[in-house]
């Protein structure tokens, strides 16, 4: 694979976040995770911050590029869920699901631009949105509203940053097993039925790993996709259409 060889990894301490930071590693690239909690076990240094919160990510995403020596890629990966239906779900939570998984690669990406542009080569972002942008699910309006808004954001930026080099893809995963799914299980009243239903998302009749969609994030970021940019790339084993 060629291509960026510095790249920032959001949400590197799990799940997609980790297998793609660990994919990257194993491929010599060089990688900064930024992390919540920097303090997870990993092979690459991490930078600290909160996705929503703007002065932190320019802080971290500053730290990360000094440490790397430039950016030539982001990869925004930090998100969060919630299965709520909609007069359980309160303005705070919305406002939450909201902040991280749209207003975060929002600040990760505005951070990363100068650096991205300074970059000696085609540069990439790939940001990680989700299935559920164009496939809706009962009681998940606000997780999907932040997916879609993400796939739009994607595609808005790819055109105006195509001028600079720089390609910007979103990757819409289907069901992947990661703490995040193991999570909406264990909080499930019935786990055997919510695990029917996601496995019924799927043509395959199984959950995808997060190794998979990490092949499929470092083929965005590498020069391999080198005509592909606005693009919401679907790993889903078959479970949307659009
Ligand atoms: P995960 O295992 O829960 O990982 C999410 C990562 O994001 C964690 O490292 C988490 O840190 C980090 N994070 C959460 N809030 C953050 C914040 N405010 N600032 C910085 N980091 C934050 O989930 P995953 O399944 O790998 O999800 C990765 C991405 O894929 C997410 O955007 C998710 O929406 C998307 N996705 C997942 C699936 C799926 O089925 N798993 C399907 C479609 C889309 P902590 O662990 O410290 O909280």
């Amino acid at each position: 694979m060629t291509g960026p060889s510095r790249i920032l990894v959001t949400g590197a301490g799990s799940g997609i976040g980790r297998a793609l930071a660990e994919l990257l590693s194993r491929r010599d690239v060089a990688v900064v995770g930024l992390d919540l909690d920097p303090g997870a076990k990993a092979s690459w240094p991490s930078v600290e911050a909160d996705v929503s919160d703007a002065d932190a990510v320019q802080v971290a995403v500053d730290r990360a590029a000094e440490l790397l020596g430039g950016l030539e890629g982001v990869a925004n990966c930090a998100g969060v869920s919630l299965r709520r239906s909609l007069d359980l779900t309160t303005a705070e939570e919305w406002a939450q699901v909201m902040a991280v998984n749209l207003t975060g690669p929002f600040n990760v990406c505005r951070a990363a631009l100068p650096w991205l542009k300074q970059a000696p080569r085609p540069a990439a972002i790939v940001n990680i949105a989700s299935g559920a942008a164009f496939r809706p699910q009962v009681d998940f309006s606000a997780y999907c509203a932040s997916k879609g808004g993400l796939v739009a954001f994607g595609r808005a930026l790819a055109h105006e940053l195509a001028p600079a080099g720089i390609r910007v893809n979103s990757l819409c995963p289907g069901v992947i097993a990661t703490p995040m799914i193991d999570r909406a299980l264990a909080r499930s009243s019935d786990r055997d039925a919510a695990e029917k239903r996601f496995l019924g998302l799927s043509a395959m009749g199984r959950m995808g790993t997060a190794a998979e969609l990490a092949e499929v994030a470092a083929f965005l970021l590498s020069d391999e996709s080198s005509y592909v940019t606005g693009a919401a790339w679907t790993a889903d084993g078959g479970g949307t259409y659009h």
